[in-house]
């Protein structure tokens, strides 16, 4: 059975950047949503039994059919979630030398990495998310995905991702999607970023 992730700091933790009220749902009834999804679908798919989220998302194209919506949905929704929680930190510590080189190295420089990072946040149409992943070959690259679709699903791995469903943002920032991802920089924590690289 999987099961929703204690946030591992208080939701009022990130404000002003995100509020509370906006962290308790978006933890207990979006994420949950997810975590009960999946598990019904794990429980009518004996087959999926045992499995890691990872592992359902990696190997996504060859499960039942009947089993792929959910996973897609509910299966990515969880994997996301968890992997963006652990993330965000108010006054993180700046980006150490290694990865600001990793970064540098793929983008030319740290600006432009964010530059290309915010565009595939605020131009994302409809609800998705945007990512920074690596691919097979360890090169870091921005891409951005509908829905609950997680890069893992298209052998990517995610290192760091920004939620742009409305639900993340709307009740401080409305319509202003632009505001709540260019604020998205001050909640970041690159010391978890550098460790997701490291862990793949
Ligand atoms: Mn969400």
């Amino acid at each position: 059975m999987f099961k929703l992730p204690e946030l591992g700091y208080s939701y009022t933790a990130l404000e002003p950047i995100i509020d509370a009220k906006t962290m308790e749902i978006h933890h207990t009834k979006h994420h949950q949503a997810y975590v009960t999804g999946l598990n019904a679908v794990v429980e009518s798919h004996p087959i999926l039994a045992g499995k890691t989220v990872e592992e359902l998302l990696k190997s996504w194209k060859i499960l039942p059919d009947s089993a792929k919506v959910a996973v897609r949905n509910h299966g990515g929704g969880h994997h996301n979630h968890s992997l963006f929680w652990g993330l965000l930190k108010k006054d993180a510590s700046p980006m150490s030398g290694d990865l600001k080189s990793m970064i540098e190295k793929d983008f030319g420089s740290v600006e432009k990495f964010k530059e290309e990072f915010e565009t595939a946040a605020k131009t994302r149409f409809g609800s998705g998310w945007a990512w920074l992943v690596l691919d097979l070959n360890k090169k870091m690259t921005v891409m951005s995905t509908a829905n609950q679709d997680s890069p893992l699903m298209e052998g990517y791995t995610p290192v760091l991702g920004l939620d742009v469903w409305e639900h993340a943002y709307y009740l401080n920032y409305q319509n202003r999607r632009p505001d709540y991802v260019s604020s998205f920089w001050d909640i970041v924590d690159w010391d978890v970023v550098a460790e997701n690289i490291k862990n793949i």
